[in-house]
């Protein structure tokens, strides 16, 4: 089985940018695109704040351009998602699509990046797509003029409210303490936002509904008493899932899930492993810094397998 120089699993922005940067230095990089081809940004709409585009791009049109740079000098892009890894030794043994193939790889960038996650209710599950949603900026745009509810208190529910605001008539943010965790900056926009009603100490029994989609949510104070909420949308902001899970008992992990790097380098707890993007960064987020991070990983591997191979 021939061995690839560097295999680098997942296809978002830190896939990317790792790729251009690897097949630029010659390393003959190979992406697995994952199960979300170009990754996250691909569920959102206008991308204004990543540099260089005055008049903003999409998600799609940004993760396109990426991957045609990446092939442009000479990255294999394959469709497919990794199930299984040794990396005890190396190189480290990949399982690809429950073993439709086996790769040897002698580096490893992992920028699988994260998912939004969900209460788990049965209702949430049946609505999604239509009223259920993780993610405002995607979808805000089907409410205006409406009410919809935000869940969580963290600075994505605030940010996803105030989003929201600007488009819908109501929003309800549905926080289950009795304080927001958001930084201050972020509450006081809340607070200040006439059309925002914070509903805190409450959680979501149930999301309702009809076969037009969401129509409203049942929901449960501390002290035990339901009260219903009329609403279009019902928007989930209660945090993210690094996907590390193929990785667990491999790599070392935070108690979120999240890789554990050396900061500022992507190195992992394992010589010849890097990571990049959201699954070793559960503070920023962005496509800018996930770029970033797999540039750094990039010229990481460069040096390591320069000195390895020397
Ligand atoms: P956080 O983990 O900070 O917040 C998650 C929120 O969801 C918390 O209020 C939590 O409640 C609530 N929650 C979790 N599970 C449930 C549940 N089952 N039911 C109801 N509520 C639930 O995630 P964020 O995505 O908000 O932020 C992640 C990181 O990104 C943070 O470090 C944040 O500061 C950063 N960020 C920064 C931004 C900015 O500066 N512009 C914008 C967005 C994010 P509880 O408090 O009770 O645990």
């Amino acid at each position: 089985m021939p061995t690839i120089k560097t295999l680098i699993i997942g296809s978002g922005p830190a896939g990317y940018t790792a790729a251009i940067y690897a097949s630029r230095a010659n390393l003959s990089p190979v992406v697995y695109e994952g199960f979300t081809p170009g990754g996250q940004l691909t569920t959102t709409t206008e991308i204004e704040n990543f540099p260089g585009y005055p008049n903003g791009t999409t998600g799609n049109e940004m993760m396109a351009d990426l991957r045609t740079q990446a092939e442009r000098f000479g990255t294999e892009v394959r469709s497919g998602y990794v199930t299984k890894v040794d990396l005890s030794k190396r190189p480290f043994t990949v399982e690809i699509n429950d073993g439709e193939a086996n790769l040897l790889a002698e580096t490893l960038i992992i920028a699988t990046g994260a998912t939004a996650r969900y209460l788990g209710l049965e209702s949430e599950e049946r609505f999604r797509g239509s009223g259920v949603s993780a993610c405002a900026t995607c979808d805000g745009f089907f409410y205006r003029k409406k009410s919809v509810a935000v869940v969580g208190g963290g600075d994505t529910a605030c940010e996803e409210a105030t989003y929201l605001a600007g488009l819908a008539n109501k929003v309800y943010l549905i926080v289950r303490k009795d304080y927001l965790r958001a930084s201050k900056a972020m509450q006081e926009r809340v607070f200040k936002n006439e059309k925002i009603e914070v509903l805190f100490e409450h959680n979501t029994v149930e999301v309702l509904g009809d076969e037009s989609g969401v129509t409203g949510a049942l929901l449960k104070h501390n002290d035990g008493t339901l009260k219903e909420i009329a609403i279009d949308g019902f928007f989930l902001a209660i945090g993210h899932t690094p996907v590390t899970a193929v990785f667990a008992g491999q790599l070392e992990l935070d108690e979120q899930g999240y890789i554990k790097t050396v900061p500022g380098t992507g190195r992992t707890s394992v010589e010849g492993v890097w990571a990049a993007g959201d699954v070793q960064d559960p503070h920023y987020r962005q496509a800018i810094t996930a770029a970033g991070s797999g540039c750094v990983a990039a010229l990481e591997v460069e040096r390591f397998l320069s000195m390895h191979n020397s």
